[in-house]
């Protein structure tokens, strides 16, 4: 009985004492959070010194087109085209290079528009002009916890550069760019048919140990010869189902311009997209029935290297400096006033 009367007494000083202590930290611990401000999307209109550019865009999903703000579509370009994690100078310089590229096809600067959609200016098929996403698309991409905070870094980064292009002697420049360059950009005329004097091959330490420096690519003979069929006439493996492979021709680069398959030739170009490959800095080796691919970089590795860009912007250059070192003989202007 003694027992039950010291038990129901400390019951009876929790619920006086404890429990309003516990329920007043709980409120206050939600308090302090919800005194957080939560972390907003800077929707801020860009302004560019130029005045405001419109152009059109063609959504093919939508299968609709839109009228937008230049800046505005290229914060959708940056975050379609660059990882956001990559540093301020690099979105700056991805920034400029995208506005450079887009201005080339604007109509109402003397471009031809999207030709695969001519109502529009652009469209957003990666595979024709460049790659776009929508606030929301882009944000539910990202994971919860950091996505406001990289709209809001790309948001800065076009702003920043609001209004600037890439000019070679007073003309707007191919302001073209891939992913990762594998060590060293490509000539032009190496990777397409024409000599063009800003797209010159410059070395490239500055993408290296990074996510495409060296990638591994496996094949069976099998799969091998599925994957090149439609490019030789030729059986491509032996009997023995060794892929048949040799007389590879390179660039001063290194990439490959053509290899023979089956003794029959087929360009380098053919060969990457023959066996989805990152790029055509390819060397392999035939082991038994198998086929391994050793791949430096990614794309087509002409004008600026995305990776490399990045490492630049590691090392303190900026937006500027990277432009210039990956065109060659280039300057940074303002666009025409509109
Ligand atoms: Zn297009
Ligand atoms: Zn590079």
């Amino acid at each position: 009985m003694k027992r039950l009367l010291v038990i129901f007494l400390l019951l009876i000083l929790f619920l006086v004492i404890g429990l309003p202590s516990l329920l007043v930290r709980g409120c206050r611990q939600e308090k302090e959070s919800a005194a957080l401000p939560p972390p907003t999307v800077d929707f801020i209109p860009i302004v560019s010194p130029v005045g405001e550019v419109l152009l059109t865009v063609y959504l093919p999903e939508k299968e609709r087109v839109m009228t937008l703000s230049l800046e505005e579509y290229l914060v959708g370009v940056v975050c379609a085209e660059m990882p956001a994690a990559f540093a301020p100078e690099a979105l700056k310089a991805q920034a400029v290079s995208a506005r450079t590229y887009t201005v080339n096809q604007l109509r109402a600067f003397g471009g031809g528009g999207c030709d695969r959609h001519p109502a529009a200016d652009v469209c957003t098929d990666s595979t024709h002009c460049q790659a776009w996403l929508g606030y929301e698309e882009a944000l539910a991409a990202w994971p919860a916890e950091e996505a406001v905070d990289n709209l809001n870094k790309i948001r800065a980064a076009v702003a920043a550069t609001a209004g600037e292009v890439v000019t070679y002697g007073g003309e707007l420049i191919d302001a073209v760019f891939h992913s990762h360059c594998g060590g060293h950009t490509e000539n032009s005329e190496d990777a397409w048919s024409t000599v063009v004097p800003y797209l010159r091959g410059v070395p490239c330490p500055y993408c290296a140990g990074t996510r495409w420096s060296e990638t591994v690519h496996e094949f069976t003979g099998a799969q091998f010869a599925q994957a090149v069929a439609a490019y030789v006439a030729a059986v491509p493996v032996s009997a023995a189902g060794r892929p048949l492979l040799g007389g590879a021709e390179r660039t001063s680069t290194g990439r490959l311009k053509s290899v023979t398959i089956a003794g029959e030739t087929v360009t380098g170009r053919d060969l990457r997209a023959a066996l989805n490959l990152p790029s055509t800095n390819v060397t392999w080796e035939v082991t038994g029935d198998k086929v391994v691919f050793t791949v430096k970089g990614h794309g087509h590795g002409v004008g600026l290297c995305q990776y490399g860009a990045n490492g630049m912007a590691a090392q303190g250059k900026t937006y500027r400096e990277i432009l210039e070192y990956y065109y060659t003989g280039v300057e940074v202007s303002l666009l025409p006033s509109t």
